[in-house]
């Protein structure tokens, strides 16, 4: 029985994911979906890696924050540290085109 919830997505049709880099909300579209293979984080590019996902934009700052706050072993729910060479890569070798 909760007719007015605080949830008021209805006007707002654009999901939005929170940036584990600098913690921006940003439009789901605009930020690269992280997924983890074993102990590496890889672009899922396509969206459909299973498993918990991690959402970044697609700069090397902010990967390069998200990894001195330890955030993608928390976003992963793993204990140890993960690989991220393969989203730095992808990120140095293709710059955002918007
Ligand atoms: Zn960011």
């Amino acid at each position: 029985m909760r007719r007015h919830g605080k949830l008021e997505y209805g006007c707002h049709a654009t999901p939005q994911r929170t940036c584990v880099g600098c913690r921006v909300r940003t439009a789901k579209s605009e930020l690269l979906r992280l997924a983890r293979v074993e102990d590496q984080v890889v672009p899922d590019l396509r969206g459909r890696l299973p498993g918990r996902g991690a959402s970044l934009h697609p700069s090397v700052s902010c990967l390069e924050l998200a990894e001195r706050r330890r955030a993608f072993p928390r976003a992963f729910r793993v204990p140890g540290p993960l690989d991220v060479s393969r989203v730095r890569a992808h990120l140095e070798g293709e710059p955002h085109v918007m």
